[in-house]
Parts: structure tokens; sequence; C-alpha cells
């Protein structure tokens, strides 16, 4: 089966990318451009910037210590969207490995000296999630045998010892490629790497052992710390490790830290990451809209790490994490003609700067999308993301399919085949319409903004009038499950209340405390300069319904909101708020966040001072 992640158990299984075909829409679309356009624009930045000549060593080796994984993440792109472009970039990295299956471009000669920075492993992590892909899309060569000695060479040197690496990745990698080839040996290196982190693994750094997750054991960490693309990919590797392994100890406790990181650790966009320094999530409720760090490698990584738990256990909440994240870190990360990505994602930018056109960014907190950055993750986890999102929409179980995400596609699976037709996240209408029939259930998460907001379902076929309100049924809360037998032709209504809601902040989120924000179905909004002015630190909202009107077949907001006039003596601390009411009011335009600095330089804040 084509599929990213294939576990051997769990409650739900992957239908595999063969069986789900997105149409054009909101994700058909993205997907279409990182074939058309994101994967060309990675190769030739790396091209450009001589990461792909690193591995003929025909001239000075050029990029940061882990460039090599920018290749291997773009193979993994190229290889699940089927770019024609593969065997030409495999063959460079086939003719670097070295006899005994090493193969690094920065440390050949100068073996795992450096660990803790080094990223040697989690090189390898990237190099074998790419040779999954291969073996996965076309099966054995050139390229999936050279996976299969550099996997043998890192167990040989790692399997005995204390040691890891100071970036976590290749435990999943190793997991998966176990999946793939049923080599017992990758799954016990993978189950030995999370096991060795914490006691501790690794030596000691300026930022601490939290920064990679090396201050205690997995099984004993309670929430997530540290670096936040490090922290998720572990987590998702030690899911792997212990769904592989039948290890529910382990399993309960990455969801237990899941379950405190999302109370407590995570931006009202599903960003997750507080901290520029350390690239790391902050204390509890540490969520400054401003300071937000939310990379979008922490926000794929969290999709990874809500993907493979809900394989695991079948709860919405997973996915309901992983929908908000796409729509709202996923989408906003790459610009609309996908030439440009943003590394962090702040809910508030207060500076209007130009991009860095046509240049390489040094500033992973730029206000505008950059075409390439020095550190680079983040683009090429876009290309491979989105060339792999058909994995995420649909599973199945003994009982029949379940869809997750609604986005145009067909579905095959249960011995079904289903359309899925909806203008989500537009329009809350979801048809699903029988192409071909079965007796299995078809099962419908309502996402958990909809829950208690009336949805309600159908079945005109049998003129039930359907359900409406809680959901629930076999596949769990959470999921609307309607039994079968289907016949051809046979339809499925799903309403979900697309009216824009106000979102208040826990009083504990210090930075946020004071404002709202607006939501629309899985869609957060933002105000944004030019053109939605007034300035943005002199308002205050009403949370009155906004008024909501179509351009181009978006749907932007309107509120009101009231001009703030500073105190008379102007002094801000005297504890008399300034007056909204004295400064007249506005209308302010709100549009879906993930559209924001698609118009040049601007100012933009998710969460907004309340009246
Ligand atoms: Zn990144």
């Amino acid at each position: 089966m084509v599929d990213p992640v294939l576990p051997s158990s769990g409650l739900l299984s992957p239908l595999g990318l063969e069986s789900v075909r997105l149409a054009p829409g909101f994700w058909g679309d993205r997907l279409a451009l990182d074939r058309e356009v994101i994967i060309d624009h990675c190769l030739e930045w790396m091209e450009k910037e001589g990461w792909i000549a690193n591995f003929t060593g025909e001239q000075p080796r050029r990029g940061r210590e882990f460039s090599d994984s920018e290749i291997y993440k773009l193979l993994e792109g190229m290889a699940w969207a089927g770019h024609p472009g593969f065997e030409e970039l495999a063959a460079v990295v086939v003719q670097a490995q070295e006899a005994d299956g090493y193969l690094n471009t920065r440390w050949s000669g100068d073996r795992y000296r450096d660990l803790e920075w080094g990223h040697e492993l989690y090189c390898y992590g990237h190099l074998l999630q790419a040779g999954v892909a291969r073996l996965r899309t076309h099966g054995e060569d050139d390229f999936t045998a050279l996976v299969r000695r550099a996997a043998d060479h890192v167990c040989e040197v790692f399997v005995e010892g204390t040691r890891t690496d100071g970036h976590p990745c290749l435990e999943m990698a190793l997991v998966e490629l176990y999946r793939s080839t049923g080599a017992e040996r990758y799954l016990e290196l993978a189950r030995r790497l999370v096991e060795r982190r914490g006691l501790p693994a690794l030596g000691t750094i300026p930022f601490g052992p939290a920064y990679f997750q090396d201050d205690i054991p997995v099984r004993q960490a309670r929430v997530l710390r540290g670096h936040a693309v490090r922290a998720l990919y572990l987590a998702s590797g030690a899911v792997d490790v212990a769904v592989e392994t039948g290890d529910a100890e382990l399993l309960a406790a990455v969801e237990a830290q899941w379950e405190r990181t999302v109370a407590r650790r995570t931006h009202l966009t599903g960003g997750m990451g507080s901290r520029h320094a350390d690239e790391a999530f902050g204390d509890d409720f540490e969520l400054p809209p401003d300071r937000a760090y939310a990379e979008t490698c922490a926000g794929i990584a969290s999709i990874m790490l809500s993907h493979r738990l809900l394989l695991a256990t079948g709860r919405a909440r997973y996915a309901d994490l992983a929908e908000r994240t796409m729509y709202n870190v996923l989408a906003t990360a790459v610009a609309l003609d996908g030439h440009s990505f943003f590394y962090s994602n702040p809910l508030q930018v207060r500076v209007a700067a130009p991009a860095a056109d046509g240049m390489v960014s040094h500033a992973a907190a730029a206000s505008l999308r950059s075409a390439w950055f020095d550190v680079s993750c983040c683009p090429s986890n876009i290309s491979r993301t989105l060339a792999s999102l058909p994995a995420y929409v649909a599973t199945t179980d003994a009982g029949g399919v379940q869809v997750h995400h609604y986005t145009p596609a067909e579905v095959r699976g249960a011995g079904m085949a289903l359309r899925v037709e909806t203008g989500y996240p537009w329009s809350g209408g979801v048809r699903v319409r029988v192409l071909e029939g079965g007796e299995g259930a078809v099962s419908l998460r309502v996402p958990a903004w909809a829950r208690d907001a009336g949805y309600s379902v159908h079945r005109p076929d049998d003129g039930s009038p359907g359900a409406a309100g809680a959901a629930g049924g076999q596949a769990g809360p959470g999921y609307l499950t309607l039994p079968g037998p289907w016949r051809p032709g046979d339809e499925i209504h799903l309403d979900l209340p697309t009216t824009p809601r106000w979102t208040r902040p826990d009083h504990r989120a210090d930075a946020l405390r004071g404002t709202v924000a607006v939501e629309r179905g899985p869609l957060v909004y933002c105000a944004e300069s030019p053109g939605d002015l007034p300035p943005l630190a002199d308002i205050a909202v009403r949370q009155a319904p906004p008024a909501e009107h179509e351009a181009d077949g978006v749907v932007e907001l309107e509120v009101e909101a009231g001009l703030v006039t500073p105190a008379p003596d102007g002094w801000p601390y005297d504890g008399s708020p300034g007056s909204p009411a004295a400064g007249g009011s506005t209308t302010l335009r709100l549009i879906p966040y993930h559209r924001w600095g698609n118009r040049g330089p601007a100012t933009m804040r998710i969460w907004l001072p309340a009246d």
C-alpha cells in the first residue's frame, strides 16, 4: 500500500494514497500546486545553493550541516507525488555512499563526533523516509538498496551503547522501514533510541538537556518541551514503537503528553513553540501572539503525531487538532503561488516589512514569506506533506470507512467507493455520494467546533430525518456513524454550521488576556493591513455577529471596532482604560489567517483587543 504511515495494528487503518483521490478544492488545489510548482521550486533552490552538488564532491561543501536532509525530504515528496525528477536526483545521492553504508556530505571522514549538533542520524531519518516512499511507490531500485545499506550501517554502529542523536527523526523512519521490509533490527534500534533518551544519552549543551528531550525518559515525561520539532518527531517515533511492540504504557504516556501540550502549550492556530532562541515550547500558557514561533515544521510534525495517535486510538480529538493545524499552519506557510514560505507563523506581526525577494532569508521570523532560507527545513517539509495529504483524509476499520477531513475527493475502502463533494471550509455542506455500494458503515467526523453548534445529517434515499446534535457511534465520540448497506446513488448530507464565532483565550494566557479572536469553521481569521486599517494597536472590537461576504470564493468577515483614545494625561497605567467610544468606531475587515501576507508588506493580528 502507498502511504507514509502503515502501522501493523491500531483501531483505524490507512487506505493508501491510491484509494483517496483529491479533486479540485482547498486541498486538491494545494496538492496540484505542490506537483506543479513547489517541488520544482525547492529543486531549483537546492541546486542554486549547491546542496545537491555537495553529493558529488566537485566543489567545496556549502550549506548547513543538515542540508543533506533537505534533498532527502524533497526525494520523499517527489516519490509520493510521482515527480519525474526522482531518479535523476536519487542517482546523485547513490554515488556518494561510502563502502560501509555511511552517507553524509558534512561529516564524511569525521563521523559521529558531534551527536549533539551534527544531525547525522537525523539526516539518516529523512533518507530512510525517502527510501520508504520509494519502496511503496515504485519498489526496489538502486536508491532503496542504498537506503537499506545506510540503515544496516546505522544499526551496526548504534544498536549497542548509550548514544543517540540531538535531533530525533530516525526513530519513526526506522519503524516505517521495518514496516516496509520486515527487518526487525530496524524496529529494535528505534525502540532502543526511544528508551535511551533521557537517561541521558547526549552531552551537555547551553540550552540544557530538555532542548533535545534528554532531561527525562520519554515514558516518564508529562508534557512536550524543548525544541518543538524535536519533541514532536520524538513523540511520533515513540507512538510508532509503542504500536509495533504493543507497549500500551508508552502509548499512554505520549497521549498524556499530547493532552497537556494541547491544553497549555498550543496556539489557536494549532501552531506549537513560543521561544525564538531555542525554537522551543514555552512554559504552560506562555503563548504570546507576536513572539509566537510556531515553526512550520512543528505544525507538520504535530499533524504527523496526531495522525499516528488517531490511527492507534480512533479518537476524534487527534483529527480535530490535525485539521486546525492543516488549515492554519500548513496552508498559511505556503504562498498562494507556491513560491515562498513562512518558517515561523506568529499570530501577530507588528512591522510591515518587504519580502527577501529572490534572496536567501537569514531570518526565520521574517514578516513576509521567503523563497528560501539558510536553514530551509520548512519548504521541503511542506512539499512532502502536501504530496502525501490524501493519507490523512480517510481511514478504514472492520466496520467500514471513516472520513476525517472534508475536501472534494473520491474515497475507496471497505469495498465501497464514495465521492465527497463540498465547498469546505468556505461552506459547511458536505455531500457523500455512494458510487459503489457495500455493507460497511460510513463514519463522518463532526469537528469539535460543530458538535455543540447544531450540525445535522440526513440520508435522502431512505427519507430519514437523520440525526442532529451529539455525534457518537461505533467509531467513537466525534464521529457520526451511518450503517450500511449502501447502494450506488445513495447520499449522505452533512451540514456543519459555519457561523463565525468569537473565541476567548484561557485567562491564564497572560499575553492574550483581554483579547478575542474570530473563527469560522476550521479557519482562524485575522486583521491585516494594508487596506484594512486603522492601526491595529488602537482598536477594541465589539463582539456582535460578524458580517460575511464572499470575494473570489473566499469568505471574508467584517466586525465593528471602537477606536481607543489614550488616557487624558498620556500615561497608560492609571487604571482607567482608554475609551473606545471616544475615538469613534470603524469597520474592521478580517481575512482567513492562511491568506495573510499575500498582498505585500502588512501588519497582522489574530487576537484583537476586546471592547
Ligand atoms: Zn522548519
